[in-house]
């Protein structure tokens, strides 16, 4: 794979870039790469996509610090764990490109958030409500909302006279851009409100209950509308996907609506039978051993497992026989197995027909 090249390169700004200046460049590159303007330059998709992956990263104040301290390593442990997921693309160019928003231009729905919900597994079987805190964001209240200094007058932007687009020319295209000094809100702010700086909203933190349906899986999202990022201009905001990642178990691993677990059983037990107590997510269940138990068997608790968010029935327990070895053995115990092997031995096979056929193969194999 050819090496990455250097994000801020790619996009022809120096590492000081505002962030006005990087989506400057962004746009004028992904404008003259964009595949669908370039539809016999098979390089032009290379480039377009070049062009957004660095601007997804240095858009993103988190990824674009990690960025500049480690390059791209720093970026790639960062991917997907980040907030917005929603299509930088589209969030820029929907009103170039897209077109289906069909609402006046610069008005767009606000992204979607992910936010990342640990849970163990016992809360995943049962299902639970949990408060979670996320950054959002809520009306300037000194200017109302407005972004304007109380008491001062806001006023039409005279770029665009309050149209809030421009028309630019490019090559035989004639589009309407959203006005690069209003940023499509039509509006001149004279004196920005100290409070927000003029944007009219202000950061805060919010509390939001969760409530997680019993039988989650790991990856499943559930769906807050429109606790998202808030939209612009009066755009609806997005969504928030509160995503469910369980725990490590210390007994159970899972798979879907079935559990599994190792027993570890005693060679004594395993020859001789026995009952064993085995915990399941709702209290411990009973489990009877026959004699003669080998290794690797499966004993299967039938509908102590989960019941998915979608499913009819909850699934099963499967506990897979461990036998094992004793170790730290007393001279005593030692007797004692040397005594049973030599009863064994003496028995030619008989208590080991497995072993004792093994060994037959392996005979006429060398005596061919
Ligand atoms: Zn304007
Ligand atoms: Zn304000």
């Amino acid at each position: 794979m050819a090496s990455k090249r250097d994000y801020y390169e790619v996009l022809g700004v120096n590492r000081d870039a505002s962030d006005e200046e990087l989506k400057k460049a962004y746009r004028k590159l992904a404008m003259k790469w964009h595949p669908d303007r370039n539809p016999d330059n098979p390089k032009a998709e290379d480039n377009f996509k070049e062009a957004k992956e660095a601007y997804e990263v240095l858009s993103d104040p988190q990824k674009r610090g990690a960025y500049d301290q480690y390059g791209h390593e720093g970026t790639n442990q960062q991917m997907g764990g980040g907030q917005g997921f929603g299509d930088i693309f589209s969030d820029i160019f929907g009103e170039i490109f897209g077109g289906s928003r069909g609402q006046r231009s610069n008005v767009f729905r606000g992204a979607d958030l992910r936010y990342n919900l640990e849970i163990t597994l016992e809360q995943a079987a049962h299902g639970f409500e949990t408060k979670i805190r996320i950054p959002g964001v809520s009306s300037c209240e000194p200017c109302g909302g407005n972004g304007a200094k109380p008491g001062t007058k806001i006023q039409s932007c005279p770029t665009c006279n309050g149209a809030g687009q421009v028309r630019v020319s490019q090559g035989p295209f004639s589009i309407a851009q959203t006005c690069p000094r209003c940023h499509g809100s039509g509006k001149h702010i004279p004196s920005p409100c100290p409070s927000c700086g003029g944007a009219g909203r202000i950061k805060i933190q919010k509390t939001l209950s969760v409530r997680i349906p019993a039988g989650v899986d790991e990856g499943d999202r559930i769906r807050l509308t429109g606790e998202g990022e808030p939209g612009v201009n009066g755009g609806p905001s997005g969504d928030l996907y509160v995503q469910a990642h369980i725990k490590p178990h210390s007994i159970f691993q899972r798979d879907h609506d079935d559990l599994h677990c190792e027993m570890p059983i005693s060679y004594a037990t395993a020859a001789l039978g026995g009952e064993l107590s085995i915990p399941t997510l709702d209290g411990s269940a009973k489990i009877r051993i026959p004699p003669e138990t080998q290794a690797g068997k499966i004993f299967r608790l039938r509908g102590k497992g989960i019941k998915g968010v979608r499913s009819q029935h909850p699934g099963d327990v499967h506990c897979h026989v461990v036998i094992e070895t004793p170790v730290n053995l007393t001279e005593r115990q030692k007797e004692l197995l040397q005594e049973f092997d030599a009863i064994s031995v003496a028995n030619d096979g008989k208590h080991n027909p497995r072993g004792k056929s093994w060994l037959d193969k392996v005979k006429e194999f060398f005596d061919g």
